[in-house]
């Protein structure tokens, strides 16, 4: 919320849950960095958006592709490293993304310009292609600088501030390089590091259920029964994920927490079957009013008083 410095050195942020004293702070506000250095006067950029629109295919017609596509005009657009037919891990097929300059660092809407602009560039490659297998489109703003390239650096202005600014794509790529970076930073400005002896930089990897063998997966079921529901039919998501995704050390407590846990939603009907059922567990394991459950941000509430799906819900 904001920054607390004195001569020119860091000294405490102000949260929402109180005051952290600190000499440091690495700013890495994706799309807001530009803001969080004003509250200091240490801004060296400006951020321009750049929104991307991506349409996602029913995985009915995953068979169309077997390798990404990634078409290439010429003359290229400016400062446009991607796009492409592309298939998911999971199976969908994802056309996308577009860009386009986008002032509004809220807007995330999906025009019905960027969806045409979508299927001209990439039909021409399908013979057939069905649009009626489009389950969703989104669109997601890039944190752009003038200068088009990623800003990784200690501020000129003000001691222990570090900038790590215009991620664009590909940042997420690059996201381990930046770490390293920033590391080496924070070393050069007089950070003692010292490596944790009991670090395990390894996570096992998690069994997924539906991709295991009838065998494994009855014995899990004889464990706990509530892997033998399935919650949400597309995905064969099972009622025992989601609740485990709600109970985990970080709880999903809203709708698209526990979809992307456990993709419940991400299917054919988008959420229409199981979005219902997932409200009813939010409930029973934590105790939650329907009204009060969320579908991501504060104010995004699902419903606005008593809906027929909760009519058991005596809270
Ligand atoms: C359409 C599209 C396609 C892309 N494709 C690719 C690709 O193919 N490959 C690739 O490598 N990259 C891709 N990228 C880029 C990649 O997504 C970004 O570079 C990356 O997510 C940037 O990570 P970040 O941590 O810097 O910022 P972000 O992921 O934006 O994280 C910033 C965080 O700061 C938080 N924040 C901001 N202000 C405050 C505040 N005041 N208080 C508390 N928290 C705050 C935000 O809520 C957010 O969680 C794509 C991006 C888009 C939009």
């Amino acid at each position: 919320m904001d920054i607390k410095t004195s001569e020119n050195k860091i000294k405490s942020v102000l949260t929402t849950k109180g005051i952290i004293e600190t000499k440091y702070i690495i700013n890495a506000a994706g799309l807001h960095v530009d803001e969080i250095s004003d509250m200091i006067n240490a801004r060296e950029y400006t951020i321009h958006p750049k929104k991307g629109s991506t349409i996602i295919f029913d995985k009915n017609i995953s068979d169309l592709i077997k390798h990404n596509i990634s078409i290439v005009n010429f003359p290229r657009e400016e400062h446009y490293k991607g796009g492409g037919a592309i298939t998911t891990l999971d199976g969908n097929i994802q056309w996308g993304p577009t860009i386009l300059e986008n002032y509004d660092k809220n807007d995330t809407s999906v025009s019905v310009n960027e969806i045409d602009k979508i299927f001209k560039s990439y039909s021409p490659i399908f013979d057939y292609f069905p649009k009626n297998s489009i389950i969703n489109y989104f669109s997601g703003l890039r944190a752009c600088t003038f200068t088009e390239d990623f800003i990784i650096k200690p501020s000129n202005k003000i001691e222990g501030f570090i900038h790590v600014a215009g991620i664009q794509s590909p940042g997420l790529t690059a996201a381990p390089a930046i770490a390293e970076m920033v590391i080496g930073i924070l070393e050069n400005i007089g950070v003692k590091l010292e490596k944790k002896p009991d670090f395990n930089p390894f996570n096992d990897k998690k069994k997924i259920f539906r991709y295991l063998n009838y065998e494994e997966k009855n014995e899990i079921i004889k464990k706990n029964p509530d892997y033998g529901e399935i919650i949400c039919r597309c995905e064969q998501i099972t009622k025992g994920e989601v609740i485990d995704a709600i109970n985990s050390p970080i709880s999903a407590l809203n709708m698209d927490s526990i979809k992307r846990r456990t993709r419940v939603g991400m299917g054919r009907c988008q959420g229409g079957f199981c979005l219902p059922n997932i409200v009813k567990n939010i409930i029973e394991e934590t105790g939650l009013k329907g009204e009060d459950i969320l579908k991501n941000d504060e104010g995004s509430n699902l419903f606005i008083g008593k809906s027929k799906c909760l009519i058991n819900d005596k809270k």
